[in-house]
């Protein structure tokens, strides 16, 4: 066995990732240009989606292009340049996202999402981390009774399909479970198998503790200066050149950079988010999707957490918030937000693939190199298992899913 491997990204999936391979004896040097976790994995809503079965598709709708291209409503928002650089890894999302192909995407997505809380458990557990997670579900809230109806159907057939458990809630249900509501809603699908973390950054911090606490380095380095030489990989980092046997790429988001300079052109793309606290004076007991209009309320240490939808922008262009000003009006129609926190508005990227799957798996020209990204909106959710997989996968043993939907080979 080759023993020592870097890991390069501290974010919920690289932090997991350097846990497993540690766990099987390989000696460890997670390396990240900032401490763990302080970027998309703790910017986001703090959910693991145990009952995010189907990946999120490109909105099939009548009238939705439309609505995007003029720009209303909430749920997207888009940047010229992002569709310019994104164009054809995002025509290649909506060729992925037909029904027929959509529902194999799911097969494949939907066995990562089943070790989710399964695979979080031990690791919440080893690192002391319970008092970060509620176990009491999440709730998708919505506004009129058609689409209420259409939801709770469709949670009867993901719990036929998936074994997903839930409970329709009718206005009065859920107006007794959620106090804060100012107004009587439709009805709530309230999921009962997913988990709510308070300070999602914090989880993975503690879950770095862990790997450090077990004999674990985390270094700050850049990742852009990743070599291989010989048989070996070696990262600058700020304890000097450190070299291993074996690299993996765990950079979310800034993971397409990286490749491209290894010759990888993968339809990879990003759907940056955005947050803003508020502090309520009727706190939200437990996270809300406000279903039919695209934002999530996720009550945190810092106060109750406003998440956005999707924005299709580079990666690093400036903050455009308007989707953040749209999303705060809508909640204001029915919850007392009360004041934003004085902060700027957080910004963050969901890393994106076209067929909605992750890059799990050998990179296909480069020995010794591993990939492991591309999760998405359910990261935070599946890094436990991803990081499982990719240990698994490293160490040639038998795997906890078969890795094949995931492998980079598919794209080339
Ligand atoms: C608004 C929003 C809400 C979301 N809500 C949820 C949710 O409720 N549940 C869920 O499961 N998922 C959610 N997600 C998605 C989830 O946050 C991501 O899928 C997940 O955090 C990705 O984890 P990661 O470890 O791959 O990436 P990251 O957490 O971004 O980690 C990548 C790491 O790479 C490092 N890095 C990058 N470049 C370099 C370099 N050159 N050198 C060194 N280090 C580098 C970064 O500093 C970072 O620490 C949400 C995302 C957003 C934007």
């Amino acid at each position: 066995m080759n023993s020592s491997i870097l890991v390069l990204g501290a974010g919920m999936v690289g932090t997991c990732t350097a846990l497993h391979l540690q766990q099987r004896g390989f000696d460890v040097t997670l390396v990240d240009r900032r401490a763990p976790g302080q970027e998309t994995s703790m910017g986001n809503a703090g959910l693991i989606q145990r009952e995010a079965v189907e990946p999120y598709a490109f909105p099939r709708e009548p009238g939705f292009l439309l609505d995007v291209a003029l720009g209303r409503g909430a749920q997207v928002h888009w940047h010229a340049q992002g569709l310019w650089q994104m164009g054809r890894a995002l025509l290649r999302y909506r060729h992925h996202s037909h029904p027929q192909r959509h529902t194999q995407a799911t097969q494949a997505y939907s066995r990562l999402i089943a070790h989710a809380t399964a695979e979080h458990d031990p690791l919440i557990a080893a690192a002391e981390a319970q008092d970060l997670v509620s176990r009491e579900g999440f709730r998708f809230v919505f506004r009129t009774a058609e689409a209420f109806d259409a939801a709770a159907q469709r949670a009867e057939d993901l719990h036929t399909r998936f074994g997903v458990r839930s409970q329709a809630e009718n206005t009065a249900q859920l107006a007794l479970a959620e106090p804060a509501l100012q107004k009587p809603l439709a009805g709530a699908v309230h999921w009962l198998d997913p988990w709510a973390v308070n300070d999602p950054g914090a989880l993975v911090q503690r879950y770095a503790d862990l790997f450090v606490a077990r004999g674990g380095r985390v270094l700050t380095g850049d990742a852009a200066s990743l070599q291989a030489q010989g048989a070996e990989w070696s990262v600058h980092t700020t304890e000097g050149l450190v070299h291993a046997q074996q690299a993996v790429l765990a950079l979310g988001p800034w993971s397409d950079g990286l490749i491209r300079t290894l010759g990888y052109h993968y339809p990879l793309f990003i759907k940056r988010g955005y947050h803003q606290h508020y502090t309520p004076p009727v706190p939200v007991r437990q996270p809300l999707l406000d279903a039919e209009r695209g934002y999530v309320l996720a009550p945190m240490q810092r106060g109750l957490r406003l998440t956005t939808g999707a924005e299709f922008a580079p990666i690093d262009a400036p903050p455009t918030p308007v989707q953040l000003a749209k999303a705060e009006a809508l909640a204001r129609e029915w919850i007392d937000l009360g004041q934003p926190l004085p902060e700027p508005p957080w910004l963050g990227a969901r890393p994106c693939t076209a067929d909605m799957l992750p890059v799990m798996g050998p990179a296909p020209r480069h020995p010794g190199l591993w990939f492991n990204f591309g999760h998405a909106h359910q990261g935070f959710t599946m890094g436990p298992v991803a990081g499982r997989l990719l240990a698994e996968m490293v160490g040639g043993e038998p795997t906890c899913v078969d890795p094949m939907p995931y492998g980079p080979g598919r794209f080339g």
